[in-house]
Formats: C-alpha cells, sequence, structure tokens
C-alpha cells in the first residue's frame, strides 16, 4: 500500500510512500534485535565517533533536509533548518554520552557493589506530524547513545525527513539494522511496536488519547514506555512585566508552526489592571505575523498540515466566536487559517480547555497572583508556559506553582537540548533531552562481588 504526501501549501502530491505492513514491521524490529548484539558492545569512543558522523552527515544535508520539511510540513524554511540543525545538534550533544554513561561503586559490608547502566535492546518510537525531525532526533539519539537499536515510525503526513535520516545514518557508517526507519500506519506499525516482545520500549510523542492506548497495551508486557503528549500552555502576562515585550512576543509563542506546537501558549492569561493596554499591544503584534509561502524567508507562519487539521481548527471558531482580532492568511490552494485571538473569553469555553492544535488563542484575565496560578492549573494539561513581570520573586513563586514541566520566565522558549523537556499531568511521563534523557534509555544493573576469603 502506498500513501500519497501532500504539500499542505499547494495541495500537491510531492512523492507516493510505501506503507509498511504487519510483515514488514517484523522484519525491520528482527534486523534492529540482531544490530543490537553487535551495536551494543561497539567500544563506547566508536560509538560515540559514530554518532559524531551522524551529525555531521546531517549537518552536510542541512538544506535538503530543511526544503523537504518546507514541501511536507509547510514549515517555513526559518523553522525548517533550525529543526534540522536541532537534530545534529541533539546528535552531537548526546555523541558525548557513550564514554559517559557512568555507573556506581557503593559502600557495603564484605564487598564491592557496582552499578552498570544497561541498554534496553531494541526501542521503537512512534513520531507526530507537528516536529516530524527534532521530535526522531531526541528520541533517537539518546537511545543509540546508550546502545540500543531503534525502529521509528514517522507520522503518515509526514515521513519524507524520517526517511533521509535513516539513509544519512547509514552514510554515515552506522551499521544496517542500528536504525530502521518504518513509514507506515500507526494502528499497524505504531500498534506492532506495542505488542511486539523484542521491542522493549515505546517512546511516543502525540495526542493524549492515542498516548493512553499506547501506555495501556504497553502494561500488558510491562514495557517501558515515555509519552509526550499534548498540552494547553498558559502564557502569564503581569501588569508590572515589561507588556510591550510580552505583547510583541505573544504571538511567536502560540502562531510559531501555525500553533501545530504542542508547547504552544494558547491561552494568554493578562492580570486585569494591564489587560486594556496588553490588547492594544497585542492587536498590531498579531496583525504583524507574516503567513504565507513557507519558502519565503521572511515567512513567519505556512499553513496547517492538512484539509482534516483545518477543518478542527475552524470548528474552534464558529461564526459567534467571540473574535478580538485577526491576523492575515493567504486565499487560493494550500490548508491556510489566519491567527485568531478570541476574548474574552471564559476558561470554561471549550477553546480555552482543549488543544485546538492551530493558530487560535484564548485571553483570560485574572485578578491576583493566585488566581492566575488556580486558571494555569484548572486543565488536564501541563506541559510548559510562561510567566512575564520584573519581580523575580513572583517569578519563582508563580513558576514553583504551575503544574507543567517546561517553563519560562520572560521568555517564550521551551526547548533547548541540553535541559529536560516533559509534561506534567496529561502531558505526558518521562523527560526527554538534558543530561537525564539516557535513563530513560538504560536498565540499572546491580552487581554484588564478595571479597571474603
Ligand atoms: P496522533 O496521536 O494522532 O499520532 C501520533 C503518532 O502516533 C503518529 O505517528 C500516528 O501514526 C501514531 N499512532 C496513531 N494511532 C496509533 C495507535 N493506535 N498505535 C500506535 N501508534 C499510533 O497525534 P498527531 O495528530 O500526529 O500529533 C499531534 C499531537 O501530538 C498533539 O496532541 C500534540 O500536542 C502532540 N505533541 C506532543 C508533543 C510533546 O512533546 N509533548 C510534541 C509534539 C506533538
Amino acid at each position: 500500500m502506498t500513501y500519497d504526501v501532500i504539500n499542505p501549501a499547494t495541495e500537491k502530491v510531492v512523492r507516493s510512500v510505501e506503507l509498511a505492513s504487519v510483515e514488514d514491521t517484523d522484519a525491520a524490529i528482527a534486523r534492529a534485535a540482531e544490530a543490537f548484539r553487535t551495536w551494543r558492545a561497539v567500544a563506547p569512543a566508536d560509538r560515540g565517533r559514530l554518532l559524531r558522523r551522524f551529525a555531521d552527515a546531517v549537518d552536510a544535508d542541512l538544506e535538503n533536509l530543511a526544503q523537504l520539511e518546507v514541501e511536507n510540513a509547510g514549515h517555513t524554511i526559518g523553522n525548517a533548518r533550525w529543526e534540522a540543525g536541532n537534530v545534529r545538534d541533539v546528535l552531537g550533544y548526546y555523541s558525548a554520552a557513550p564514554e559517559r554513561l557512568f555507573g556506581r561503586q557503593i559502600p557495603v559490608a564484605d564487598g564491592i557493589d557496582l552499578t552498570f547502566k544497561e541498554p534496553l535492546g531494541v526501542v521503537g518510537i512512534i513520531v507526530p506530524w507537528n516536529f516530524p525531525m527534532p521530535i526522531a532526533g531526541w528520541g533517537f539519539a539518546p537511545a543509540l547513545a546508550a546502545g540500543n537499536t531503534v525502529v521509528l515510525k514517522p507520522a503518515e503526513l509526514t515521513p519524507l525527513t524520517a526517511i533521509r535520516l535513516g539513509e544519512l545514518a547509514l552514510e554515515a557508517g552506522l551499521p544496517p539494522g542500528v536504525l530502521e526507519i518504518v513509514p507506515g500506519a500507526g494502528t499497524v506499525v505504531g500498534q506492532r511496536f506495542v505488542t511486539h516482545s523484542a521491542v522493549r520500549k515505546v517512546v511516543f510523542t502525540g495526542s493524549t488519547g492515542v498516548g493512553k492506548q499506547i501506555m495501556a497495551g504497553c502494561a500488558d508486557q510491562v514495557k517501558r514506555v515515555t509519552l509526550e503528549l499534548g498540552g494547553k500552555s498558559a502564557n502569564i502576562v503581569f501588569a508590572d512585566s515589561d507588556l510591550a515585550k510580552a505583547a510583541a512576543q505573544a504571538p511567536y509563542g502560540v502562531f510559531d508552526n501555525a500553533g501545530q506546537d504542542c508547547c504552544a501558549r494558547s491561552r494568554i492569561l493578562v492580570e486585569r489592571t494591564a489587560y486594556d493596554r496588553f490588547m492594544e499591544l497585542f492587536e498590531p503584534a498579531v496583525q504583524g505575523v507574516k503567513v504565507g509561502d513557507p519558502s519565503d524567508p521572511a515567512t513567519e507562519m505556512g499553513p496547517l498540515i492538512s484539509a482534516r487539521q483545518l477543518e478542527r481548527v475552524a470548528s474552534y471558531v464558529p461564526d459567534d466566536a467571540p473574535v478580538a482580532f485577526r491576523g492575515s492568511a493567504p486565499s487560493g490552494p494550500g490548508y491556510w487559517f489566519a491567527p485568531t485571538v478570541l476574548a474574552p473569553v471564559s476558561p470554561d469555553d471549550r477553546a480555552a480547555r482543549e488543544e485546538i492544535f492551530g493558530p487560535v488563542v484564548t485571553v483570560i484575565p485574572f485578578e491576583d497572583e493566585a488566581d492566575a496560578i488556580r486558571i494555569a492549573n484548572d486543565s488536564q494539561y501541563g506541559l510548559s508556559g510562561s510567566i512575564w513581570t520584573r519581580d523575580v520573586g513572583r517569578a519563582l513563586r508563580v513558576g514553583r506553582g504551575v503544574e507543567a514541566g517546561a517553563l519560562s520566565i520572560n521568555s517564550n522558549s521551551s526547548v533547548r537540548y541540553s535541559t529536560p523537556f516533559g509534561g506534567y499531568k496529561q502531558s505526558g511521563l518521562g523527560r526527554e533531552l538534558g543530561p537525564d534523557a539516557l535513563d530513560a534509555f538504560t536498565e540499572t544493573k546491580n552487581i554484588y562481588i564478595s571479597t571474603e576469603d
């Protein structure tokens, strides 16, 4: 069976991709299981060197990878270049790990006690369509560094960069079977990662609904699982903040990648005394977002990924929706949706509670710190968020009070490869990136050696 990959900015078919069957998936898992026997035994320095070569191959192919993502996912060329660079950097970061996978020596009676961090085996990685390259890299780079082999399933809509990354791994000298890319349906390939006993861990990024099914499925074999799921993050703006900066940056905190970002700050909470001024500053900022041809370096926002996503997002803006103001979007072919601001909105409205995954933001006033924290936490999600204030004590009090895994103060950035990323509550389970991600790809083994005569 094949799948027609569509360019979301033109609605034209880019390429047809062969979808793997259950048998194809089993064969890929078998190759990865076979490769694990030798990959885990590669000397640590050599494994690190191979990952650095892989990073170099990604770097040399950066422009091609970026153009592929523009065509396949409608990402702006600026974003797509950053995304390919992120794969390179994540590989570079974890290339140092094989030589630093330290165990411990723990004082015990009558002997010596040692711990080892050992690889799990074959790791299955299931990737969504919104950030095909970075999310693949956040999984495979630490997994490979820790000595695992990987089977990776890209989303049906966006397989092209993953396929290319698989080719680059081979060109860089990674042995066949170490990183197997298996394009296919979630219910076929993804589901097989869950049920196949040779796959020892599943890393899933996607919707909360599917994530729950994966977690339930993994329970059958007590299979390890990392989940990165949805979000409804709050951007909390206090009256004492640099309001001009908070308002100027707020559009990019939610409309980046056309709002198809699990970290999108899709609820802006503004202290009531600053609400009117914030809205005055926010309106020109929203209207200034450049929406259009993603291959133009000046473009800041491209189309949505698919006709289905466009329909879903539009359902949050019915004719009687409280639209405060909107930005612009091209007409004609492509899945375009103009940046849209809904206000005033009650925290109970559907648009304020559900993950829209499109360029729609709700603005909600709050009274004081306690009220801001209460509204921010009144969500099943807890992935990221921002706090804008000049008061350092307040920044930390609110930061400690908000139930979310990746917060920023006076900034909307959520992701750095060297710091942990992941969600509270139904936004996920476990953390990716940063120094501790290797723990998610290793088992701790304890060995006691008697020194008695
Ligand atoms: P999705 O859950 O529909 O699909 C994600 C992946 O899972 C795809 O590869 C899909 O083929 C696969 N899949 C679908 N059904 C499956 C099944 N039954 N078994 C195994 N695999 C299956 O999500 P999506 O629409 O592709 O992505 C959007 C969602 O991803 C949003 O909710 C977003 O918030 C979330 N997301 C989260 C993060 C994070 O880090 N927390 C990052 C990006 C996206």
